[in-house]
C-alpha cells in the first residue's frame, strides 16, 4: 500500500499493474450506446477495436416501466437507429419489420408512428444482434484513473468498476467511455422528503400499479390515485388508470393552468432535425439558453395533442352519465404531502396487504384563487420527469484531476469531455448534452448521426500510434472508506465474456 497526495488531499493508494482491457467501455446500453454499437459493429474489419457495453438491467429494456398498451412513438420510425446516416443498413426499422414478416401489413397501418411496444421490440432485436458485446446485469458504481507507472501525473485510461448481482466487484479498463446513463427520476419537493411505499415515479408504473391497486382495495372504498405533472407521461399514466381498473378514481394534478399541446408542427420540427445540432452548437451559450426556452414546448410539460382530445373526452363523458370520479385539477400547487399510518383489524388471508392502511394526504393551494385545500390519496404517481446528471455521480473520482471542467465544462462537438493535457483517455456523453447539442440530445432524433460522430471520433483516436507502456491502477480511497475489493484479473476476464 502506497500513499499518495492528489491536489492536497492524502488518500490511501493501492497501486498494482494493469493493461487495457478494451478501446471502448459503454456504460448503459439503452439507444444511444446501442446506437453506437451497432454503427461500430457496421465499420466491421475497417476497426478492429475492442469494446463492450455496461448495462445494468438483466436483459434490453427500454422504459419498460412506461411501455403501456397504446401508446405511440412521438417520432418517426425513419429515425430509428442507422436510417439518417445508412438507409442501407441491416439494423433499420424496415428491416426488422421484413425480418418479423410484418413489412407489408405495417405499411398498411399507413402511420410513421409505430407503438412504443414495436418500437421496444425492434430495439430488443438489433441489441440481440451485437449481444456479444454486451455485459446485462451489472451496475457501474465508479470510474476511477490509471496513471502512467513512468509519469504519475499521466491518466493513461480508466478503470470502471461495476457490480453483478451476485454481488461480486469487476473492474475493467479502457482507453475511452461513451456514457449513456439517460435520466434518473427527479422526485420535487414536497415529495422527495417523503418515504412512502404508496409513491412511486412513472418510470416504476407498470411494474408496481398493480401490486399498489391490490395494497389499497378494500370492498367499502373505491382506490383514490393522484397523478403528479402536467407532461406526456403524466397524461398517459392517468388514462391508463382510467381504462386499467373500473375501481380506481384517479386526479391529474398540476401547477399549470391547462394541458398544453406538444409542438409537432414541420417548421418547429426542424430542429430535431441532424444539421440543427451544428447550428445550436455555433451559438453563444446566452443564444443556446434562448432557443432551448424557445422550443420547450416540444418536449417538456407538453402532451400530444390527440392524447389531449382522449383526456377532455373522458371528462366530457363522465359529464354526461353526472358522475365524475377522474379528474384534471390546474393551478394545483402541492405544498406539502404528510402520511397516516392507521393499524387496521387484519383479515387473517390477508394478513401482509392489509395491516395498516396508508393515507396520503396533499396540501394543495390553488394558485388561481389563493385558498388552499387538502387531498387524501392511496396512491401517487409522480410523473415529474428526470435529470441527466448521473454521469457525474459515476466520474466523481476523476474530479481531483479534472477539477472544474467535469460539472462545468462545454462538451466538444463531437461529445467529448474537456480533458487536461495529461489525461489521456477520452470520455464521450450522449443524453447529457442538451445545453450545448440542443434538445435533440435527449431523445432518439439524433441517435444515428450522434453515434456516427463519436465512431468517428474513436476512429481518429485508434488510428494514432498507441502507447502502451506500463501503467499503475491507483485506488483512491477515502480514508474513512473501506477499499474497494479487487478480483482476480483471469476471473475478471472469464466473467466478462466479451470478445
Ligand atoms: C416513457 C418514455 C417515452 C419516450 N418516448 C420517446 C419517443 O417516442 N421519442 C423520442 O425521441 N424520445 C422518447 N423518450 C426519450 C428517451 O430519453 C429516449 O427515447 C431514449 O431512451 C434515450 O436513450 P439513452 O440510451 O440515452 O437513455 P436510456 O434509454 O434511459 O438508457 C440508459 C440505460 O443506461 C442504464 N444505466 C443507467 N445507469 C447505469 C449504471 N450505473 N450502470 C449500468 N447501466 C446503467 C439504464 O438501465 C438504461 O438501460 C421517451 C422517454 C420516456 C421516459
Amino acid at each position: 500500500m502506497q500513499k499518495r497526495i492528489v491536489n492536497g488531499v492524502d488518500e490511501g493508494v493501492k497501486a498494482m499493474q494493469r493493461g487495457i482491457d478494451f478501446d471502448l467501455i459503454g456504460i448503459g446500453f439503452g439507444p444511444s450506446n446501442l446506437a453506437l454499437g451497432v454503427r461500430l459493429a457496421e465499420a466491421g474489419g475497417a476497426v478492429a477495436a475492442k469494446h463492450c457495453f455496461i448495462e445494468q438491467q438483466p436483459t434490453f429494456g427500454w422504459h419498460k416501466g412506461m411501455l403501456l398498451e397504446s401508446c405511440r412513438m412521438q417520432i418517426s420510425f425513419l429515425k430509428d437507429l442507422v436510417t439518417m446516416r445508412d438507409p442501407t443498413s441491416r439494423f433499420s426499422f424496415i428491416n426488422y419489420l421484413f425480418e418479423r414478416g410484418r413489412l407489408p401489413e405495417f405499411i398498411n397501418v399507413k402511420s410513421f408512428y409505430p407503438t412504443r411496444q414495436e418500437f421496444h421490440d425492434y430495439l430488443a432485436w438489433a441489441a440481440s444482434k451485437i449481444e456479444s458485446h454486451v455485459q446485462y446485469g451489472e451496475t457501474v458504481s465508479t470510474v476511477l484513473p490509471v496513471f502512467s507507472k513512468d509519469l504519475p501525473q499521466q491518466v493513461m485510461a480508466l478503470e470502471v468498476v461495476s457490480h453483478d448481482a451476485a454481488g461480486r466487484t469487476l473492474r475493467r479498463v479502457a482507453r475511452a467511455l461513451s456514457i449513456g446513463l439517460g435520466g434518473i427520476k427527479h422526485i420535487p419537493s414536497p415529495f422527495n422528503d417523503i418515504d412512502s411505499p404508496r409513491m412511486v415515479h412513472s418510470s416504476q408504473y407498470l411494474t408496481c400499479i398493480d401490486r399498489l391497486i391490490i395494497e389499497s382495495a378494500s370492498p367499502s372504498k373505491r382506490v383514490r390515485v393522484a397523478v403528479i405533472g402536467s407532461g406526456q407521461s403524466a397524461a398517459e399514466v392517468f388514462v391508463d388508470l382510467t381504462r386499467r381498473y373500473a375501481h380506481v378514481d384517479a386526479s391529474l394534478i398540476m401547477r399549470s393552468p391547462a394541458l398544453k399541446p406538444a409542438d409537432d408542427s414541420a417548421f418547429v420540427n426542424e430542429i430535431f432535425d441532424p444539421n440543427f445540432t451544428d447550428v445550436m452548437y455555433q451559438q453563444s451559450p446566452e443564444k443556446r439558453k434562448w432557443l432551448t426556452s424557445r422550443f420547450r414546448d416540444t418536449n417538456y410539460a407538453v402532451v400530444d395533442k390527440a392524447l389531449i382530445d382522449v383526456i377532455y373526452n373522458i371528462l366530457y363523458q363522465q359529464k354526461v352519465a353526472a358522475y365524475s370520479p377522474h379528474r384534471v385539477m390546474t393551478n394545483a400547487h402541492v405544498e406539502a404531502v404528510t402520511i397516516d399510518r392507521e393499524e387496521q383489524t387484519v383479515q387473517p388471508d390477508r394478513q401482509d396487504r392489509q395491516n395498516q392502511s396508508h393515507r396520503i394526504t396533499l396540501k394543495i393551494l390553488d394558485s388561481l384563487h389563493g385558498h388552499r385545500y387538502a387531498e387524501c390519496f392511496d396512491v401517487v404517481v409522480l410523473a415529474t420527469g428526470y435529470s441527466r446528471d448521473a454521469h457525474l455521480k459515476l466520474l466523481q473520482p476523476l474530479s481531483a484531476v479534472l477539477g472544474d471542467d467535469l460539472a462545468d465544462a462545454v462538451v466538444t462537438r463531437d461529445y467529448r469531455l474537456p480533458t487536461p493535457k495529461d489525461f489521456l483517455p477520452r470520455i464521450y456523453l450522449q443524453g447529457a448534452c442538451e445545453e450545448s447539442h440542443g434538445l435533440s440530445d435527449t431523445l432518439l432524433s439524433v441517435l444515428a448521426i450522434r453515434a456516427d460522430d463519436i465512431a468517428a471520433s474513436l476512429e481518429e483516436m485508434w488510428s494514432l500510434p498507441r502507447c502502451d507502456e506500463e501503467m499503475t491502477e491507483v485506488l483512491f480511497v477515502a480514508r474513512s472508506q473501506r477499499p474497494l475489493p479487487i478480483i482476480n484479473r483471469n476471473a475478471l476476464n472469464v466473467a466478462n465474456q466479451v470478445p
